[in-house]
């Protein structure tokens, strides 16, 4: 693939690891800004939004806010005006609309002197249509807010996810970025059925499910026309009674993500930048009430022109590190072998980054640059 002006750092992923010699962590996060050309992004003055997630209540993993701040700062300091900014969830906990989700964020110490904005407004509806002509999608649905910014910084944290194997940059920005009527028509092939033999008739699925698809007999029952697909109620129910047909809606869901991702980086050619926090590496992502045992040791953190190879990068350092045995990981604990594959056997993560390098958002390949 040729690579456009705007993209002639692609491929190159920057990388502060956690050992500190000479210097501080912090001051190893402005030097990673400065190095890996963040503010050739911006234009002069500009509104620049920091898209990251605040944590569900009850999440403990999610980034740390004294780490965001630095960034804004850095920002800040290149004289533009940064701001912290995500979108309404779909699930019925405690991001469904902005008045929640921005009492959330300052319950989870973002309230760290940068305006908090929610993307699509009060309910989730305040969006426009990007078209992008891709094979699930012919147009996206993406939050008014992300067209009257100027600049965009995906800020994720890289972690384990049920449906797709891994999250960084590329859900960060897919999911993150859609309007409420995007994330439905995302997950709309997830439909779940439940197992009646593995079912306990706990009703912890039926308490999490955001649209009441769930009703309680013997054991519980979906409603197929009623289901939007949000995943939830499999993340919560412990005896793995929910199950999902594998095979044919996850690399739907993988292509529609990168979908959604092509479109927000098309919207805004030239004004996106990555950075990703391998720290808190869980299995299960941060829409999540809780937050369980990291799978590897804390890494560090990448940043990049290019999300295909930031997530990528993310992935293969994951994979490259020792796992913990406490963890939820099963077996793959020694170096190099595949986390992703050992937490979830039936999904191929890899197919994310293919279709996602095939439709033309990044290159998988990549060269790692350390900073010291
Ligand atoms: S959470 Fe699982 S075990 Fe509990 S009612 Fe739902 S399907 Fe059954
Ligand atoms: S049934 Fe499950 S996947 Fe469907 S909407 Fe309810 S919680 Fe989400």
């Amino acid at each position: 693939m040729r690579k456009s002006d705007h993209y002639k750092d692609m491929g190159e992923v920057f990388f502060a690891s956690m050992r500190v010699e000479k210097t501080g962590f912090l001051e190893k996060i402005d030097k990673l800004l400065s190095t890996s050309g963040l503010a050739k992004i911006f234009g002069e003055n500009e509104l620049v939004g920091l898209k990251l997630h605040f944590g569900e209540k009850g999440n403990t993993s999610y980034i740390r806010p004294l780490f965001v701040k630095r960034i804004a700062r850095f920002i800040e300091g290149k004289g533009r005006k940064p701001f912290l900014f995500d979108t309404t969830a779909l699930y019925s906990g405690a991001r469904s609309n902005a008045v929640d989700h921005i009492r959330t964020a300052i319950e989870n110490g973002f309230n760290i002197g940068y305006p908090i904005i929610i993307g699509d407004g009060l309910l989730g509806n305040a969006k426009e249509n990007v078209e992008i002509n891709k094979k699930q999608f012919k147009q996206a649905s993406i939050a008014q807010l992300v067209f009257s910014c100027g600049a965009v910084v995906s800020i994720a944290h890289f972690k384990c996810h049920l449906l797709t194997g891994f999250a960084g940059a590329i859900k960060n920005i897919s999911m993150g970025c859609a309007a409420k009527e995007g994330k439905l028509k995302m997950h709309s092939t997830v439909s779940p059925y439940i197992d009646k033999k593995g079912c306990i008739s706990c009703g912890l699925c039926v308490s999490y499910c955001p649209v009441e698809a769930i009703s309680m007999g013997t054991v519980a029952a979906i409603d197929q026309k009623k289901c939007i697909g949000c995943g939830m109620c499999i993340a919560v129910c412990k005896e793995d009674a929910i199950k999902i047909n594998w095979d044919i809606e996850l690399t739907v869901f993988q292509e529609r993500l990168a979908e959604y991702c092509y479109a927000v980086a098309h919207l805004k050619k030239g004004k996106m930048f990555y950075i990703n926090f391998l720290m808190n590496v869980t299995p299960s992502c941060d829409c999540f009430p809780k937050s369980d045992t990291p799978i590897v040791s804390d890494i560090g953190v990448l940043a990049a022109h290019d999300p295909v190879a930031i997530d990528q990068a993310s992935c293969d350092l994951v994979n490259n590190s020792i796992g913990i045995e406490e963890s939820k990981l099963k077996k793959a604990f020694a170096k190099g072998e595949d986390k992703f594959k050992d937490l979830f056997p039936k999904v191929d993560w890899e197919y994310g980054l293919d279709y996602a390098e095939r439709i033309g958002l990044g290159s998988r390949r990549y060269t790692l640059k350390e900073i010291v």
